[in-house]
């Protein structure tokens, strides 16, 4: 990490949009800009992206079991090995149990 960005009010894609104050993003623009930068630094790929990041299909190099092992996931109280943010575990939790 290197310090937070705040937002300036235009686009962080760099589309240069005006958008409202305290957003980073107008609307979809997120998922563009993510596409972007995998597509340039990772072949596309989410996968070469874990992999680079030291991620991949071991337990051990689990990315979500990272993500709970930092206390900045969860996993389902119910046990059924899914992972997820507060909020994801909730809906997760009332729609699949
Ligand atoms: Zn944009
Ligand atoms: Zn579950």
């Amino acid at each position: 990490m290197t310090g937070s960005v705040k937002p300036t009010g235009r686009c962080y894609c760099g589309c240069g949009k005006e958008i409202g104050y305290g957003r980073f993003f107008a609307a979809g623009h997120d998922k563009v800009a993510e596409a972007a930068f995998l597509t340039i630094h990772y072949d596309a790929s989410v996968a070469q992206m874990l992999h680079a990041h030291g991620y991949g299909p071991d337990e051990a190099k689990s990315v979500t079991k990272t993500a709970v092992g930092k206390g900045l996931w969860q996993e389902c109280p119910r046990g059924c090995g899914y992972r997820g943010a507060r909020e994801s575990i909730n809906n997760h939790v009332n729609r699949h149990h």
